[in-house]
Order: structure tokens, then C-alpha cells, then sequence
């Protein structure tokens, strides 16, 4: 018999989707039959009382976690999440509830091995219940007590040569789509990038020292699979300079039905008949595409490298030939001044190992933000709160037509009286006759 009623969660499994309730469920069941005969280092009733404690905060309309305190491993500064229940009495398998961040590997890729001793280490040391993955893409593990965290720690580190990852104001986990590894639309190795910026800011992984937390994430295409754009201080975006590739053949064969569109993924809408005009050359939301019933053009420079007519069409549509990046700063959640996406820093950037350039990038922004960011300040607060053009001068970046947010209503870039030949005053003069006033 379950040790807590629990009538609201209960609630939350009649639905048609996956339980959270019921995989909590599941584990405390497991841990009551402990078929492995495991010697449990954290109460046996954990998940139980999990379940109790949401229960009552169901019930009251208010949490029952408090922030107790910093906890971690020796010599990291973050990593782990103190979590302590504030009803250790009624729910004791939860009196010390810590969260601990494991680094995922770049794209995700695991062995089954790798799997299999990770659970083991958490069956015994942990609750058993994890998260995979946590927003910022790593590996989370719910619950555990003080005492088990450094046994946890050495174990990731020795056993399965992973380490913590990020929390607080610190860079979090970075993390990368899977990129060359399986994608032909990767621009640049996002795994690669991904696995020597970790190796290279371990400091600043392990070590807060910023106003707040920064992001890094790495999407090999604008596709964008692990939503660097709206999630990441600092986003790098595949993109190509030139021309998207057409093969006039393989559009006929589109055209004709002998290719299925979206790669024969159902959008949820039934289209019918493929329609070129319709599906995808309507949809382009720069006009660059254009038909004329045999064939399919595009005007370069029109493109704004969304990947709809490739998603569409990939075998007849594909990425350009001379690849790299773009970078973003400053996306975030809506914690303090609302939502945010990124703003674009440099269009184009040639993403080559060792990536000085963007380790360059990188470093500016930091010791720009440390020096000026405020407490609990993300770095795109602080860019809107500086103004952009501040960051392209500590980032030594040329303003550029792609900085311009609104052409005419809001320029966003402020030029200087140095910046204009002759001045402002010949400026106007000249501006007044050329329209006559
Ligand atoms: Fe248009 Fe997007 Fe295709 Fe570029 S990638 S041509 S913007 S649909």
C-alpha cells in the first residue's frame, strides 16, 4: 500500500501522455522489491515521499523546498543543487532532496554501458529518479543526501571519466546538436566546438566568478536542435555565405510525386498533392524562391537562410558550399526583464578548430560584463541596458547593416561625430541640399 494518499498527483496520470507520477510511482515500488539485493545509501522511502511532499504542496498552494545552503564537492562551486524539505519530519526519505548536474556528452551520444553504470551509481547513491535532460542539456539526477554527494563525484569522474556540470553564476553545461556526426545540413562541427570550449573554460564551469550564469550553445544549422537562439548567452549558428544548391531533377521528381516533401514526415496537416507554389515557394519569408512551372530559382542575396525549402525538398534543396557561423549574445528566459532572443554579434564567422576567433569573441564579452554586469544581471540585460553598440565596441566589431534591427524606425546603431567624414556640420549642410530645405 502506497504510504501517502496522493487523490491530485493520481490526477495527473488519467491523461494520455507519458506520467511523471507514474514513473515516480514505478521506482518506489522497485526500490520496495529491491530485486538487485542493493544496499541503499539514501532512505528506501525516497520516492515515496517525494510524491507525499507534492501531494501537500498541491493541497496548500505553496512549495515546501527551501534553499538550505550551499552544498557541492571539494574544490567545485557548482554542480550540485541544495534542496532540503522544510517537513523533514512528515517526509524524511526527502529531508535532504540535492539535485547534481552531470556534463552530457556533446550531441547526447551514449553507450548503453555508459547508461547502465550511471543508474547503478544513482540506484545506490541517488533516489533513482533522473531527468534526462535538464534545460541546459545536461544530465540531471533528482535527489540524494549531503553525504553521498563526493562518493557520487568520485564515482562519475573515475568510473565513467564524466564530470559535474555547471550551476549558478557561472557558464553552465555547453551544449551542441549532433551535428557532422549525422546531419548533412551541419555548417560546422558543433560537437568539436562544443568539446573544446568545455575543455578549455573549466574554470569558469566549476569556478562562479561572473555576475550571473552564461549559456553557450552550439546549432550546426539555422535549424537550430538545441534552440540556441532563445536559450543561450552566447549562440553559435551554422550558416553559408553563398547560394543554397538546386537540383532541377530532384525538384521534378517532388513535383511530379515521386519524392515525398518533408522527408515523409506528416506535419500534422494534410497538404494533398504536393504543391511547389504553395508548400514552398509562398512559404519562403523573404521571397527569394520563384517557379516558373519547370523550374525552381533562387535570388541569393534574398535568402535569409531559414531552411524551410530544404526541410521541404532535401534532396533537391541543400545548404551552400562556403560554411561557418553566426554568433548571438544575449537570448534568456523571462526571469527579470522578460524574454529574450539573441542578438546577432558577427554574421559570419569561419568555424575552424582551435576557434580563436571565437574564444576572442568570448573573452571580450566576459571581461566587458564582469566588469560592468550587476548582480543577478544575464549578459543580455546588460546589453540592453548599455546598448549594443557598447558591445561591438568591446568586441572590436564593425557595425554592420546586420546589426540594424529596424531599418529607418530604429537604426540601433549610434554613430559618432568621429565616425563621419567632414563632421556633422557638413553632414547636414550637405543633407539640406541635397533635399533643398
Ligand atoms: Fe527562402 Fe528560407 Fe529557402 Fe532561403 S532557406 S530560399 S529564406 S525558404
Amino acid at each position: 500500500m502506497a504510504k501517502h494518499a496522493t487523490p491530485k498527483l493520481d490526477q495527473l496520470e488519467s491523461g494520455p501522455w507519458p506520467s511523471f507520477v507514474s514513473d515516480i510511482k514505478q521506482e518506489a515500488e522497485m526500490r520496495a522489491k529491491n530485486p538487485k539485493g542493493l544496499d541503499y545509501q539514501i532512505p528506501v522511502d525516497c520516492p515515496e515521499d517525494l510524491l507525499g511532499v507534492l501531494e501537500l504542496s498541491y493541497n496548500e498552494g505553496e512549495t515546501h523546498w527551501k534553499h538550505g545552503g550551499i552544498v557541492g564537492v571539494f574544490g567545485y562551486g557548482g554542480g550540485v543543487i541544495g534542496r532540503y524539505c522544510d517537513q523533514p519530519e512528515m517526509f524524511p526519505g526527502v529531508a535532504h532532496f540535492h539535485t547534481v548536474r552531470v556534463n552530457q556528452p556533446a550531441g547526447k551520444f551514449y553507450t548503453s554501458e555508459y547508461l547502465r553504470k550511471l543508474c547503478d551509481i544513482w540506484d545506490l547513491r541517488g533516489s533513482g529518479l533522473t531527468n534526462m535532460h535538464g534545460s541546459t542539456g545536461d544530465i540531471v539526477l533528482l535527489g540524494t543526501t549531503t553525504p553521498q554527494l563526493e562518493e557520487i563525484f568520485w564515482e562519475l569522474t573515475h568510473d565513467l571519466e564524466t564530470d559535474l556540470g555547471g550551476s549558478g553564476s557561472n557558464l553552465r553545461t555547453p551544449a551542441a546538436c549532433m551535428g557532422e556526426s549525422r546531419c548533412e545540413y551541419a555548417c560546422y562541427d558543433s560537437q568539436q566546438m562544443c568539446y573544446d570550449l568545455t575543455q578549455e573554460y573549466q574554470d569558469e564551469l566549476h569556478r562562479p566568478a561572473f555576475p550571473y550564469k552564461f549559456k553557450f550553445k552550439f546549432d550546426a544549422c539555422p535549424n537550430g536542435c538545441v534552440a540556441s537562439i532563445a536559450r543561450s548567452d552566447f549562440s553559435v549558428i551554422g550558416t553559408w555565405k553563398d547560394s543554397i544548391k538546386i537540383d532541377q531533377d530532384a525538384v521534378a521528381e517532388y513535383v511530379a510525386g515521386k519524392i515525398a516533401p518533408n522527408a515523409g514526415a506528416h506535419s500534422g496537416r494534410d497538404w494533398g498533392k504536393f504543391d511547389i507554389e504553395a508548400e514552398v515557394v509562398n512559404r519562403c519569408p523573404s521571397k527569394a524562391l520563384s517557379w516558373d512551372g519547370s523550374k525552381l530559382s533562387v535570388n541569393a542575396k534574398d535568402c535569409v537562410r531559414c531552411m524551410h525549402c530544404i526541410n521541404t525538398m532535401p534532396k533537391a534543396v541543400r545548404i551552400g558550399d562556403e560554411r561557418g557561423a553566426s554568433i548571438l549574445v544575449g537570448a534568456k528566459a523571462p526571469i527579470l526583464d522578460g524574454a529574450q532572443m539573441g542578438s546577432l554579434l558577427v554574421p559570419f564567422i569561419e568555424a575552424k578548430d582551435p576557434w580563436d576567433e571565437v574564444k576572442e569573441v568570448i573573452e571580450n564579452i566576459w571581461d566587458w560584463w564582469m566588469e560592468e554586469g550587476k548582480n543577478r544581471e544575464r549578459v543580455g540585460e546588460t546589453i540592453k541596458r548599455l546598448s549594443l553598440q557598447k558591445l561591438l565596441e568591446v568586441t572590436n566589431t564593425a557595425p554592420q547593416p546586420q546589426h540594424v534591427v529596424e531599418p529607418r524606425s530604429n537604426p540601433y546603431i549610434f554613430f559618432k561625430e568621429e565616425e563621419v567624414p567632414g563632421g556633422w556640420d557638413r553632414d547636414i549642410t550637405e543633407y539640406r541640399k541635397r533635399h533643398q530645405r
